[in-house]
């Protein structure tokens, strides 16, 4: 087996090396540090790439991972932080669709397939939802506002229309 791989001086940095360590052939590439300060110990995540090796690890504190590790890892990380991030304070637009669609806070929270205490205490002005949870409610809502709306308008142009109204003056 006297398969030649490479020959030496081939191989040049890749673009996000920043080793200023000689021969760009012969020594391992790494990347610039990215350093994220933290309450205890700043975090920091490097690239590296061994010499004589074509894999690319990344470097994250005391951990070694491939690049696709690093990037579920990322991923993961990313959607675990956003359950702990809230919404902003009260309902906003949401309770007032809720209010157009006729329906009681904890109708609406059945509807999303939330705790109705949760949703009357963020409706108060709490801050206890998610975003994500928000998104539910406000989904929710925008479907029980167009079976409100649709309601309303049966046994007139809705079938014959085919379209949406979406500025009917409200009557009460
Ligand atoms: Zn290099």
């Amino acid at each position: 087996m006297s398969e030649q791989k490479k020959e030496s001086g081939v191989d040049a940095c890749p673009a996000w090396c920043s080793s200023t360590a000689g021969n760009s052939a012969t020594h391992s590439h790494v990347s610039r540090d990215v350093v994220v300060e933290a309450t205890g110990r700043p975090l920091l995540g490097r690239m590296i790439q061994m010499a004589g090796t074509d894999e690319v690890r990344l470097l994250i504190d005391d951990s070694v991972a491939t690049l696709e590790q690093a990037e579920t890892f990322a991923r993961a990380i990313l959607h675990l932080a956003a359950e702990a991030r809230l919404a902003p304070p009260g309902l906003g637009f949401v309770a007032d669709l809720a209010v157009k669609a006729g329906v009681s806070t904890r109708e609406l929270a059945m509807a999303a397939g939330l705790d109705p205490q949760r949703v009357k205490a963020q409706r108060a002005g709490g801050q206890v939802l998610s975003p994500g949870e928000y998104d539910r409610l406000a989904l929710a809502a925008a479907k029980l506002f167009a079976d409100a709306s649709a309601t309303a308008t049966t046994g007139k142009a809705a079938d014959a229309a085919g379209v949406a109204v979406s500025a009917a003056p409200s009557q009460t």
